[in-house]
């Protein structure tokens, strides 16, 4: 049987719902698609550590707006000497001047684009992925997330900050220097909204925490399991709507991640590295997002939410069916994603 016919006869589609979310997704169980199978070829080029064209690199300082934070060894701020480096986004989707208030356009809501725009420049070579930095880099990063969240955490204002990550070409990204981004704007997103609601119906009807349950059921069973630390726990989303989506979650229960403490935060540093390391390995240095949700700095009264982190790779393009029913299809079973990570190196 041609391969292509042998697959189709394989394909065994289940529907299964987002324990938090509720939302369904089609995983295609038995389809047999293989971690070569996203491999693309030539999309790594190789890269120099240092590019003087790049706004980011060392020695450029002058081409980003002056920094907020900077995490530094010596020199004064906005020159070299930096480990890590905070700017604004030059080219920010919300802006911190503009005023907060609702305005009506006929039938309409709109408001200013109010809020924070920031590029965390993760490192001062121009050329690595997050998983491929020594160990105390990644510790740098973590740090600066955890500054950075605690910064705007005091401002009324903004309902919630997201910070996450781009990389590679299908991910989005424009600039290849390494660094993620934070945003934080005067309006809840529609994601943590369904995961608050999540939360707090399974905290009503069986009196716990939804992710603590999920935590508990995952080291249980084992099966989506990629990496286990003495603070996280690394799965594969038993209804991911991507291949290989990975939830990095915090053993100890707490709502947002500033809440996390030094041993924590070291302990994400590895977990990052290894996971990360783990997918590139294992698909060949795919693009990817991934994004930490936290408890809305707003909200002082949630108790059933449980910060982590959600990586997707980006190795399928969406389809009308995606696009029309926000059904998502999955074409790799993702207990068969997770013994492919566990299986799996960081490439050498
Ligand atoms: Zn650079
Ligand atoms: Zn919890
Ligand atoms: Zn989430």
């Amino acid at each position: 049987m041609p391969e292509r016919a042998r697959r189709e006869a394989d394909f065994q589609p289940e529907l299964r719902k987002n324990l938090v979310t509720r939302e369904w997704v089609i995983i295609a169980k038995g389809r047999g698609r293989r971690p070569a199978d996203f491999v693309r070829e030539g999309e790594s080029e190789v890269m120099r550590v240092h590019d003087d064209k790049c706004p980011f690199c060392p020695g450029n300082e002058a081409k980003t707006p002056p920094e907020v934070f900077a995490i530094r060894d010596g020199g004064r701020p906005n020159s070299s000497g930096w480990t890590v480096r905070v700017v604004p986004n030059k080219f920010a989707a919300l802006r911190a001047s503009g005023s907060d208030q609702v305005r009506r356009v006929g039938l309409h809501s709109a408001r200013d684009g109010f809020g924070a725009h920031e590029v965390i420049i993760e490192s001062p070579d121009h050329n690595k992925d997050l998983w491929e930095m020594e160990l105390t880099q990644i510790e740098a990063v973590v740090e600066c997330y955890w500054q950075r969240y605690l910064a705007y955490e005091a401002r009324e204002t903004l309902q919630h900050v997201l910070l996450f990550r781009n990389q590679g070409r299908q991910a989005g990204t424009s600039l290849v220097h390494p660094h993620s981004q934070l945003i934080a704007g005067p309006v809840m997103p529609h994601q943590l909204q369904v995961e608050l609601q999540g939360g707090a119906a399974y905290w009503e009807y069986l009196g716990r925490c939804v992710y603590c349950a999920l935590i508990d059921d995952e080291k249980r069973s084992g099966e989506r399991v990629v990496m286990e630390t003495e603070h996280f726990l690394a799965v594969t989303a038993f209804a991911g709507k991507y291949p290989f989506e990975t939830w990095i979650l915090p053993k100890r229960h707490a709502i947002r991640f500033p809440a996390m403490n030094e041993a924590e935060a070291e302990d994400l540093a590895r977990v990052l590295k290894d996971v990360l390391g783990r997918l590139a390995g294992c698909l060949g240095r795919p693009s990817y997002n991934f994004a930490i949700h936290s408890a809305p700095t707003a909200e002082h009264n949630v108790r059933a939410y449980h910060w982590h982190i959600e990586i997707f790779p980006r190795i399928t393009t969406l389809g009308g069916f995606e696009l029309g029913s926000d059904i998502y299809i999955n074409v790799v079973a993702p207990e068969d994603a997770a013994r492919y990570l566990r299986e799996s190196d960081p490439p050498s």
